[in-house]
């Protein structure tokens, strides 16, 4: 049994304890050569590495080591590691931006920090310290700034990874652990132009989460399962799935869902979302795109919402918008949803104005264009 054991902050507390995170302790070893950099038109979302990554890892009797920035290169693992067997893996996924006066800004990171820190817990592998963590993504980022293109909509997609490195088949928790960092420049997320909606299969006999599972927490192993279902999908023509458990709408591929529905008197609209039930990941966006209909005075609630109900307020007129929302796309407008059993197309009637405004104003607060709650945190002071 390792030494050590989790408290609130997720910070390292043992009973005979063993050294945290610390980025006091970083080494930074720069590439002699540097890599082209691609023209931003032709990036393939998540495919181009860059120059340099972070990597940090947990021993049980050492605890975490020094940190390091260096230059970008393959893993060298144990093949019986817990990662490779036991799907201990865990991740985020993050921004940098560069805004008009040149800084690099990351988006609320402290909730991606804390995120990540619930995943590892929610798969036993060791805690970290959260400020140290993103103190290092801020140096990371701050190397690799000549990467960000400098462009509406363009930016540094970041993924914090933690993997169990544990060496040995036996089915337990993963003692040992490799947290590491890369960085990829990020266009628009689908190739299509990002005025075009997109289109959704809604499928429930296939399910991304469910009650008791870990559709909540931003783990590997809860993708994979997706990749079949999205693969038929996209042959019946479709961009991306509806998961439906049961009746109930829980997301779509890998983002957040929200629905504008016209109330049935006056032209009020109201908002929803869903709630947050365990299979739900509780995104950065939607929180963010909650808050900001919340403080404009828009109703924007989260509840329960099902494909039963999405039908008939389409019948009723009165289903308005639906929209995805996350890191990677930000915001997505839906055009039609394609419904089981030969049911044909739920067509949404476009333009969607309250994805545009959201879009618009996550862009202005990311891109450090509008001062908003301290949402919006500079990589480079320093
Ligand atoms: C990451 C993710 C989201 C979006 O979360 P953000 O914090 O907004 O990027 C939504 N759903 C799933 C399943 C995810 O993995």
């Amino acid at each position: 049994m390792a030494a050590w054991k989790s408290v609130g902050n997720g910070t390292l507390e043992g009973i005979s304890s063993v050294p945290d995170l610390d980025a006091s302790k970083l080494t930074i070893t720069l590439a002699n050569s540097l890599k082209p950099v691609p023209a931003p038109e032709q990036l393939v979302f998540g495919s181009v590495t860059t120059d340099h990554m972070l990597v940090v890892s947990f021993d049980p009797s050492t605890g975490w080591s020094a940190p390091e920035i260096k230059p970008y290169a393959p893993l060298s693992l144990d093949p019986m590691s817990s990662c490779f067997q036991y799907c201990t893996n865990i991740f985020e996924g993050m921004k940098a931006y560069i805004g008009p006066d040149g800084k690099a800004r990351l988006f609320r990171p402290e909730k991606n920090m804390a995120r990540l820190a619930r995943s590892a817990e929610r798969c036993a592998l060791p805690p970290f310290n959260q400020d140290a963590v993103l103190t290092l993504i801020k140096r990371l980022v701050s190397v690799e700034k000549r990467w960000i293109p400098a462009l509406e909509g363009y930016s540094l997609y970041i993924r914090p990874t933690i993997i169990g490195t544990r060496a040995a088949l036996g089915v337990a928790a993963s003692d040992h652990a490799l947290l590491y960092i890369i960085v990829t420049p990020a266009g628009s997320f689908f190739k299509q132009a990002p005025a075009k909606p997109i289109s959704l299969l809604a499928v429930s006999n296939s399910v991304r989460a469910w009650p008791g599972g870990t559709g909540g927490h931003k783990l590997g192993l809860n993708y994979a399962p997706g990749f079949l279902p999205q693969r038929v999908a996209v042959k019946q023509g479709y961009d991306q799935i509806l998961w439906i458990l049961g009746d109930v709408v829980t997301e779509a591929g890998v983002m957040n869902v929200f629905v504008a529905i016209k109330r049935e008197e006056g032209d009020g609209v109201d908002v929803v979302t869903p709630e947050l039930d365990g299979t739900i990941l509780p995104g950065v966006t939607r929180m963010s795109v909650l808050e900001l209909l919340q403080k404009e005075g828009t109703s924007a609630v989260e509840r329960k919402v099902t494909i039963t109900e999405l039908k008939a307020l389409s019948a009723q007129g009165r289903l308005l918008e639906v929209f995805l929302v996350g890191t990677a796309v930000l915001v997505a407008s839906v055009g039609r949803i394609g419904l089981e059993g030969g049911e044909g197309d739920l067509v949404l009637p476009g333009p969607s104005p309250v994805a545009a405004a959201m879009k618009k104003r996550l862009l202005d607060i990311q891109q450090g264009r509008e001062e908003y709650e301290n949402w919006s945190v500079v990589c480079d002071d320093d």
